[in-house]
């Protein structure tokens, strides 16, 4: 509906003819001036405003400090962070679709792992570091069209981290130390590690204080960033060390650095997508079959086994939509994942069939999970809009059939899923919404016992 007004509005612009189409222009121009960060920062508090403020004219000054306790620039300089910028921009460049999906995920803190660069740089040539960092967030600034205001103040914040780390650094005679190692500064190892500190420790600082004037009631993690924002923080960082450490000769081990950083980039979410399933978030097929055949070895064979199928899905979706069958599956996954146990393997088996598998868990237990299960989805109701039309319509009449099949130290997985399988089907038969459990013999099992609902 609201993309047919849409359409709309912008044809009969096109009607008005040229003078139309410039005031519309001028207006839409006078709204993004409107909705510029610089006033949204004037409405902020006033406390932030100042802290804003203040961070920026700190990372100017310490920019300053450091340029007048710097001598001057040498060739050699020059050419490591002609290299690190080169390396920074092609990061950066070659990152920027991975980088912008996580940023696009994040909730609170972006960690990202071009800070490599900027960190070798501070530690190697203090006084070039700036232009690295100025190179590296020109580039980002046009990849990642960022509100303004804070773009202004996470570049401060990086720059007051940059300033720093390399105030440390020259008081511990990193930059000589690195730059030809034979002059061995005696406590040099000590101060490698402090510069990391430095860089990891200033940036969490003016971030957290940021966020603590800006939000409301904000936790630890909104502060100091989650356990993974952290490990990128020291992933990258330490790899920022061994950047700075390598001995001129084996700066061409830099491009391996490069590729290894982005790698690490990709790695999480190709592992991620390689093993879920995008609609409910559970486990796809095959990394379900890889957990459960793990779980049922280790428990040799003592597990219990759900085969859970949707009944008659084929009807939501063809009445309300695939959109609305979607928003069905979704939930049913989320009641998997909150009916079961941390060591439960649910999956989504494909379609409209789920699996679980119960580790340590007798025929009795699994009844009962799987009757919990059943009342839960028979109990739920989903919220969800018809494809057509928008309107809000409530699902209240979902019911699922359960199979359950227990394993033993004779049967293999297969032979267990086949078992829950035909319980499932029986259930079905039966009249859907019940859960049947499979009689297990040695190796051959049909439908037997059953438990109804
Ligand atoms: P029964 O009670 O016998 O299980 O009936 P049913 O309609 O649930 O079973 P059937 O196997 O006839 O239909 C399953 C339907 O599930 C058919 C297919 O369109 C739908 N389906 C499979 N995968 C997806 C999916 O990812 N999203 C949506 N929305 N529908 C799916
Ligand atoms: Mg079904
Ligand atoms: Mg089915």
């Amino acid at each position: 509906m609201q993309r047919d007004e849409g359409t709309q509005a912008g044809s009969s612009v096109g009607h008005e003819g040229s003078a139309g189409y410039a005031l519309a222009h001028t207006r839409s121009w006078l709204e993004k001036v409107r909705d510029w960060e610089l006033w949204a920062l004037w409405r902020a508090r006033p406390a932030a405003v100042l802290y804003i403020l203040a961070v920026e004219a700190l990372a100017v000054a310490l920019l300053v400090l450091l340029w007048r306790t710097t001598g001057p620039v040498t060739a050699q300089q020059g050419l490591v962070a002609a290299v690190l910028g080169v390396c920074a921009v092609l990061h950066t460049w070659l990152g920027r679709r991975e980088e912008e999906r996580r940023r696009a995920a994040q909730v609170n803190r972006h960690v990202d792992l071009v800070e490599i660069w900027w960190v070798s740089a501070a530690m190697l040539v203090p006084s070039l570091a700036i232009a690295v960092i100025v190179v590296l967030r020109l580039q980002r600034y046009l990849i990642a069209r960022r509100p303004p205001m804070r773009f202004l103040f996470s570049t401060a914040s990086i720059s007051v981290a940059a300033s720093l780390t390399s105030l440390t650094a020259q008081l511990g005679g990193v930059p000589e130390v690195l730059a030809s190692p034979s002059s061995g500064f005696p406590w040099w190892s000590l101060s490698v590690p402090l510069c990391a500190l430095v860089a990891i420790g200033s940036q969490q600082l003016t971030v957290a204080g940021v966020v603590a004037l800006t939000e409301t009631g904000p936790r630890l993690k909104d502060l100091f960033g989650n356990a993974a924002d952290n490990s990128a923080e020291v992933v990258a960082v330490s790899m920022a060390l061994v950047v700075a450490a390598l001995p001129t000769g084996a700066r061409p081990l830099w491009a391996a650095i490069l590729a290894v950083g982005l790698l690490l980039e990709r790695l999480p979410r190709l592992q991620a997508e390689a093993s879920t399933d995008p609609v409910t978030g559970l486990v796809n097929k095959r990394a379900w079959q890889e957990d459960a055949a793990r779980v049922y070895a280790r428990t040799g064979g003592h597990s219990a086994l759900l085969m859970i199928d949707l009944d008659r899905f084929k009807r939501i979706n063809d009445t309300y939509g695939h959109v609305t069958g979607d928003d069905v599956l979704r939930a049913v996954g989320a009641l998997l994942k909150e009916h079961t146990r941390p060591g439960d393997v649910p999956g989504r088996w494909g379609g409209e069939e789920f699996t679980v598998l119960l580790p340590e868990t007798s025929q009795r237990e699994a009844l009962e999970v799987a009757e919990r299960l059943r009342s839960a989805v028979a109990g739920h109701s989903v919220p969800s809009s018809r494809s057509r039309g928008g309107s809000i319509i409530v699902l209240d009449d979902l019911s699922v059939s359960i199979g359950v099949a227990v394993g033993n130290t004779e049967l293999g997985l297969g032979d267990v899923l086949h078992s829950a399988d035909d319980a499932m089907l029986g259930a079905k038969e039966a009249g859907r919404n019940r859960v049947k459990v499979a009689l297990m013999t040695r190796s051959v099992a049909g439908v037997g016992e059953s438990s109804e609902s």
